[in-house]
């Protein structure tokens, strides 16, 4: 099977970048990625402020693929993610949203094995991993790879992990595709500012659609299809997402707006999936309760 190395990157999504790779539509192929420090937080004595944060936050690829073309919809399916032997944690000076309690930048070194993060010797949480960047080319214009939006990118969204279907809108031919930035472990929220970072690799699929358009990114796993949302304030991602339901079940369901907008209300959760990048991504998830909702 084809691995894709981690040396070529992208530090921006736009709709300019040549593609450093082409895969197949139906495509099965590994990508490696550094963390999201580019492996500059070697040991504990590197802090946050000490690393060139000129080359943070980069994505592989971009990835095109055969026979995408603009309107289609891409599915990026997560079969397998292989961790690196040890994470990284940092707090740093207005990290997260305690950030201004932190008045010295400190860097925890996480070993990772056997299933669980090693936090400190009396301390271990089972591992979940996921992938913090995946993203296509925007529509129009120039993003930096640690902006989540309607192409994807650092949505540090949990669900994107082994077993999730990631749909994303295709904007330009061969989509351009391009991820990175693993974590061991993270939280909804990802409330210091990150999770465990780490380095590794990620088994993916790719299919393309031509039947599904979509305008944003949307998971489905085997318990429901979320759909996702990346505004400068929670408010915003929740209503562009609620949106993005009530359209999608008055579609499938055949039902009126406030007929979709109540059966909406009565069954699906806003759930949060970070709010410390320079956008917040929120998630709608609608259960699958219906045989028409089975898929998007
Ligand atoms: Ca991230
Ligand atoms: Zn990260």
């Amino acid at each position: 099977m084809r691995v894709i190395p981690k040396d070529k990157v992208i530090f921006h999504f736009n709709t300019t970048n040549k593609a450093n790779y082409t895969v197949q539509d139906g495509e099965v192929f590994w990508v490696e990625a550094d963390d999201c420090y580019s492996g500059q937080i070697t040991d504990a004595s590197v802090k946050r402020p000490d690393i060139d944060i000129g080359i943070m936050d980069c994505a592989v690829g971009p990835i095109d693929v055969e026979g995408a073309h603009p309107g289609d919809t891409l599915c990026v399916e997560v079969l397998a993610i292989d961790l690196a032997p040890q994470g990284v944690m940092v707090t740093s000076v207005g990290l997260g949203v305690l950030g201004d309690r932190i008045t010295e930048p400190d860097t925890k070194i996480i070993p990772v094995h056997d299933g669980f993060a090693h936090f400190s010797d009396t301390i271990k949480i089972p591992l979940t991993p996921m992938i913090g960047v995946m993203g296509v080319a925007p529509k129009s214009g120039e993003i930096h790879c640690a902006v989540p939006d309607d192409h994807g990118a650092n949505m540090d969204t949990k669900l994107v992990k082994v077993g999730s279907r990631v749909y994303f809108p295709v904007n330009i031919e061969g989509a351009g595709l391009a991820v990175g930035d693993m974590h061991a472990c993270m939280g909804d929220g990802e409330l210091s500012g990150t999770g465990i970072e780490i380095a590794g690799r990620m088994c993916l699929k790719v299919t393309v659609y031509h039947d599904r358009p979509i305008q944003r990114p949307v998971i489905e796993t085997f318990d429901g299809i979320y759909f996702l949302a990346s505004r400068s304030t929670l408010n915003e991602s929740i209503k562009v997402a609620t949106a993005d339901v009530v359209e999608f079940l008055m579609k499938k369901l055949d039902l009126s707006f406030p007929d979709a907008y109540r059966l909406m209300s009565a069954t699906c959760d806003a759930q949060i999936c970070e709010v410390v990048d320079d956008n917040v991504t929120v998630r709608l998830h609608c259960p699958k309760f219906d045989t028409r909702i089975q898929t998007l």
